[in-house]
């Protein structure tokens, strides 16, 4: 997979099907460097697009973050998405190809995504990795952790190992981690100064804080969905990560009450919030029953690895991309391969 020289010219391929099974899939016509093989296989025209590394992360990194946004922190993202890359290849071996272009792998739609900044952020880290235990580190990101991102919550032991959670700011301004509630209220409602994802001007504004109001009616629909506990009468967090995530959550109905548990499944329930960063307040009606639950948000995305968002805060303070790369992945360190 990994050849240096770059082809001239492109093929172009009609109709390419995308986003299978998702609300956004469709098709369209895309254009691709490398070249094309074509096999038959079972009736079905298979098509692998040939290329190398770098040529594939032209079309990659452009995808997961604005080519607008500061060039150390392209950089970053360009070693970031190369070492998952090179983490993931070989994962579709057993269907005779290297990585699917769809989420499951990473997205990649060909040469129409490329622009100039993003080519640049790839060519001059060049064979640039992360390594841990002389193994390219899967290196996951999020678009904003909120200011803590998160110990690994996926992952095998070895990953465990690489993402720690860590304060998203200036080694010399932390406040200290795990928060008690009424350090978590400040820290949601009036977060302090220097925080690297706290960037409205790039992120988008609702990133890095975000408010969300359920009415009781709306929460007892989204909950019935998953457990019939009768009207809402409460929300308790029953754990928290130390990067102030919640992991576990009770609802306590008037009939009976249920738990809801791991980032992803909270999030969801909660009709899709941006993150399990988060603290709920409660504001009461007439007779004292609940009328609105509140929760004050932080955070877009599950928030292990790098900071997106963040990366691009360091880069505007003048940090290089191998400081940010050492800043969320402390324990991986970095490697050119070619
Ligand atoms: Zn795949
Ligand atoms: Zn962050």
């Amino acid at each position: 997979m990994v050849r240096p020289e770059k082809p001239e010219g492109t093929v172009t391929l009609f109709d390419v099907k995308f986003g299978s099974n998702n609300f956004w899939s469709s098709a369209e016509d895309r254009s691709y460097r490398g070249e094309m093989e074509l096999s038959i296989d079972n009736g079905i025209i298979k098509i692998i697009n040939v290329l190398s590394v770098e040529e594939y992360l032209y079309g990659v990194v452009p995808a997961e973050m604005p080519t607008n946004w500061p060039q150390e922190a392209l950089k970053a993202q360009a070693v970031a998405a190369r070492s998952e890359t090179v983490a993931k290849l070989g994962r579709h071996r057993s269907d005779g190809f290297d990585l699917c272009a769809e989420v499951h792998c990473q997205v990649y739609s060909g040469v129409e995504k490329e622009t100039e900044l993003g080519n640049m952020a790839v060519d001059s880290t060049r064979g640039m990795i992360l390594e841990y235990n002389s193994k390219a580190v899967d290196a996951i990101y999020s678009s904003n952790c909120g200011g803590h991102t998160q110990d690994n919550i996926f992952g095998d032991k070895e990953a465990v190992a690489y993402f720690t959670g860590i304060e998203d700011m200036d080694e010399t301004r932390k406040p200290v981690f795990p928060l008690s509630p009424f350090e978590m209220e400040s820290w949601l409602k009036d977060p302090p100064a220097g925080i690297y994802c706290n960037i409205p001007e790039y992120s988008k504004l609702s990133g890095f804080r975000w408010i969300r109001i359920y009415s009781a009616q709306q929460l007892r629909k989204m909950i019935d969905n998953f457990s019939a506990v009768g009207e809402i009468k409460r929300i308790v967090v029953t754990r928290r990560n130390p990067s102030g995530h919640v992991d576990k959550l009770k609802i306590v109905g008037l009939d009976s009450s249920c738990v809801i548990e791991k980032e992803l499944n909270i999030r969801k329930v909660l009709g899709n919030l941006r993150s399990s960063m988060f603290k709920v307040e409660t504001k009461y009606g007439k007779n004292h029953a609940p009328k609105d639950f509140i929760f004050y948000g932080g955070g877009w995305g599950h928030g292990v690895g790098m900071c997106q968002a963040g990366s691009c805060g360091m880069s505007k303070l003048g940090k290089s991309y191998q400081e940010i790369l050492r800043h969320y992945f402390s324990r991986a360190h970095l490697k050119k391969i070619y």
